[in-house]
């Protein structure tokens, strides 16, 4: 090679060398806009993500808060980064929280989610939703940091306070009231029939009206028994293992004499083992099965099929009937106290059950409903925790 040839040779590649680095400054500079725009962007996000938000160590210290999440704990950024969660979170909810972020950190689970109180700067205590998920290494999946958003749920606790405040204040009140009721009314039903005695006889018109006195007491008897037993079911009882199918089978044994009479024919089908307030489980299955069997259409044996299937972490009872159905308009009216769709000369009934039905399911925090055709029957739905 000539050295005019290595000469060209050289120049060519110290151009191709000035083009390859012309090269890499452009891509450093585009990778330097667009790590700019993602952090103007994570900062927006950050910002105005409309809850609390904060960027949390390992060791449960925030490294980073927003501004909604300073608000809500009333520090700002720098004294909140020189503490834990731990010294801003109520005391009693610090144990369940470390064991969560534990099992987060080590992978056992996606996020947690937790109503919980915090402690403001100035003291007071404040209720917060908050949910927690965690930051990988792509390539070695090990956490790098957790995130946590925060909701201020404050006034939707206080108002649910006052709600079950105001609940045992009017459950009490239905107590004391039909308790206090039972009293005069004894009078009235052990008076009349010494009247009717004297009066016997003596004036058919007056011993009419007493015989619709004692009906009317009678009736009343049953509304206060109904309320007072209505006002009894809370919470007080201990959940206990209940075998579900046994309950069943001890009701349909309890309603022997009206099933025979009736003709009536239970259908059951894979009933679970749950956990109950099993004196107040009973009277739910019971309640619906009598219904079930009352509102039967005439000339109609009643069929009533009972299954279960799991939803979620519920299990869904459903009661099925072929009786006289439910008007769409009434579906929620039914399970009001008192609330009935016939007269008594009709069907009996105090319009009590369904009422009973409904807060022994909310007890034990599920739901209730029916669904329902005109003429062809019911269903009842309901759901109690697994
Ligand atoms: P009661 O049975 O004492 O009337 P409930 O509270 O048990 O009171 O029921 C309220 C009303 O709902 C009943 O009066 C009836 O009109 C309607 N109902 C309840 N169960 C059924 C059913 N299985 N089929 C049709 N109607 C029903």
């Amino acid at each position: 090679m000539t050295i005019e040839e290595l000469q060209n040779q050289i120049i060519e590649l110290s151009e191709k060398l000035k083009k390859s680095e012309e090269k890499l400054n452009y891509q450093e500079e585009i990778f330097d806009t667009t790590l700019k725009e993602s952090e103007i962007r994570f900062r927006l996000t950050f910002e105005n993500v409309g809850a609390g938000m904060a960027l949390i160590g390992l060791e449960g210290n925030p490294t980073l808060t927003n501004e909604v999440f300073q608000e809500i704990l009333q520090y700002s950024n720098s004294e909140l980064t020189e503490m834990t969660f731990a010294e801003f979170t109520h005391p009693e909810d610090v144990p369940q929280e470390l064991k969560l972020f534990q099992k987060l950190l080590d992978n056992q689970i996606p996020f947690y989610k937790m109503e919980k109180r915090f402690i403001r700067k100035e003291g007071k205590e404040i209720w917060v939703d908050q949910s927690v998920s965690v930051a990988r290494d792509p390539d070695t999946q090990k956490p790098l940091y957790a995130i946590a958003i925060v909701k201020d749920i404050s006034e939707k606790k206080k108002a649910l306070q006052d709600l079950v405040k105001s609940r045992k204040n009017l459950e009490q009140f239905a107590y004391i009231a039909s308790h206090d009721l039972q009293e005069p009314l004894r009078t009235i039903t052990s008076f009349t029939p010494l009247l009717q005695k004297k009066l016997l006889g003596v004036n058919e018109e007056a011993d009419q009206y007493l015989t619709f006195i004692t009906e009317a007491s009678l009736r009343m008897k049953e509304l206060i028994n109904g309320l007072l037993d209505l006002s009894r079911i809370n919470q007080t009882q201990k959940l206990e293992s209940t075998n579900s199918e046994e309950v069943v089978n001890s009701v349909i044994k309890d309603l022997d004499t009206i099933i025979v009479k009736t003709s009536t024919q239970i259908i059951t089908q894979n009933l679970p083992s749950l956990f109950t307030h099993k004196t107040q489980f009973r009277q739910l299955i019971q309640n619906l099965i009598s219904n079930g069997i009352k509102f039967s259409k005439k000339g109609t044996p009643p069929i009533i099929s009972i299954d279960v299937i799991k939803k979620g972490k519920y299990w869904q009872f459903s009661i099925t009937d072929n009786g006289i159905g439910i008007e769409d308009k009434f579906k929620e009216k039914i399970f009001v106290i008192f609330q009935r769709l016939h007269s008594r000369q009709e069907y009996e009934g105090t319009g009590i059950g369904l009422a009973q039905c409904k807060k022994i399911v909310e007890i034990h925090g599920g739901d209730i409903w029916v669904e329902s055709k005109i003429n062809e029957g019911s269903t009842f739905y309901f759901t109690i925790p697994t």
